[in-house]
């Protein structure tokens, strides 16, 4: 799978059923992230970075920590359009993912790599399995990694780890202690159940 497609995206989906972003060509420039708090059939957190033009995208079961000891596990799921960093709300009975989304953190991200010796593109680094990206977001900050350590496109393992820099925390959660959305102030069991 190569971030560009969202063909597994829309073939999940029925857009005249569900409020979630109909697939549409994402706006270049901006390098956004998102990560969504979706409690659907187990809570988790989905993570995405903005690569030209789809979110590329991992399902965090623990969510992220800001504790470089911790090495998270992250599944990468489908490409997601751009427009879906914004998505907060409630996904219907019988659609893919039925459930309640928040957007539990967002803001820019760098890749770290670009400034290297050989710098790497964000697409080299996601084929090669190696990201190294600095996030700029309310909830967290500073330099992260994300190494694949099984399998390849959809469904291969990664783990996500902070890097140890002056942003790293550990003692503070901010999975358990800022749960909120940075977009609306609710909690994700504040969302109306589908
Ligand atoms: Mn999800």
């Amino acid at each position: 799978m190569s971030p560009g497609s969202l063909d597994s995206y829309r073939r999940k989906r029925d857009f005249a059923r569900t409020r979630e972003p109909r697939p549409r060509r994402g706006a270049r420039g901006g390098w956004r992230f998102v990560v969504q708090q979706h409690a659907a059939r187990s809570v988790h957190f989905d993570f995405r970075l903005e690569v030209d033009g789809v979110l590329v995208s991992w399902a965090v079961p623990k969510g992220p920590s800001l504790n470089p000891r911790h090495k998270r596990l992250a599944i990468r799921t489908e490409d997601h359009p751009v427009a879906y960093a914004s998505f907060e709300g409630v996904i219907p009975k019988g659609q893919y993912g039925a459930g309640r989304v928040i957007v539990w953190d967002r803001g820019t991200y760098r890749n770290l790599l670009a400034d290297k010796p050989r710098p790497a593109t964000m697409r080299t680094a996601l084929r090669r399995g190696l990201l190294e990206i600095a996030l700029s977001g309310r909830k967290l900050r500073g330099g992260f990694a994300l190494t694949r350590i099984r399998g390849a496109g959809q469904g291969s393992q990664w783990l996500l780890v902070k890097r140890n820099d002056a942003r790293a925390e550990r003692r503070r959660n901010p999975v358990t202690s800022d749960p909120r959305s940075v977009r609306s102030g609710r909690t994700v069991r504040e969302l109306p159940k589908p």
